[in-house]
């Protein structure tokens, strides 16, 4: 937990589709709220998609918010290293993975480099963002503009027929 102020708002992607998944979203989530100078702000529930674009089992998916003054790259070496103590492997492109943690939204920042591009560029194909997403930013307080604003999202309308066409089960809670 943080001792001093917090920062920005980041929203955070979970995926996994190997091994205790529901596990390691939580050791995720705890992780999360131990990293230096953040806090958990809220989880959406659990979702389950096909594999999409992927191989092996239905993958759960979900989106946790923090509340953090680490800069995007430091938060997203801290993401990595959680990957790592899960013995996330890329042996190659959208291989069946035990945790995928990929930064979706960061303040408002917008980048565009190879090792970090802002809002994640994938997001807006993807349901099994999408659903959690708006999820979560529907349960938050809305963010003022000069505190980095809040994610654009398609309409609710869209993101549910977008997850009833890719086939999207909302579930449970991520419990801590
Ligand atoms: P994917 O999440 O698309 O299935 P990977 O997790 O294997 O693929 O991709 C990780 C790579 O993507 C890392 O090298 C990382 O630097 C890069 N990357 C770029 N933008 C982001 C982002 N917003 N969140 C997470 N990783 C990102
Ligand atoms: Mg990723």
């Amino acid at each position: 937990m943080s001792e001093q102020p917090p920062g920005f708002r980041a929203y955070v992607g979970l995926g996994g589709n190997l091994g205790d998944v529901v596990a390691s979203f939580q050791d995720a989530l705890a992780r999360l709220g131990a990293a230096p100078l953040s806090c958990v702000e809220g989880a959406s529930r659990l979702y389950r998609t096909k594999p999409v674009d992927a191989t092996g089992p239905d993958f759960l998916n979900a989106v946790v918010a923090l509340q953090t003054s680490l800069g995007p790259r430091e938060l997203l070496g801290v993401l990595q290293g959680i990957e790592r103590a899960h013995d996330r492997e890329r042996p190659y492109r959208n291989a069946p993975r035990t945790l995928d943690l990929d930064l979706l939204w960061f303040g408002g920042v917008v980048l565009d480099r190879p090792d970090l591009t802002l809002p994640h560029p994938r997001m807006h194909e993807r349901a099994f963002v999408l659903a959690p997403l708006a999820e979560l930013v529907g349960k938050l307080p809305a963010k003022p503009s000069n505190e980095g604003g809040n994610p654009v999202l398609p309409e609710a309308s869209r993101i549910e027929a977008y997850s009833q066409n890719q086939g999207i089960e909302r579930l449970n809670e991520l419990k801590p």
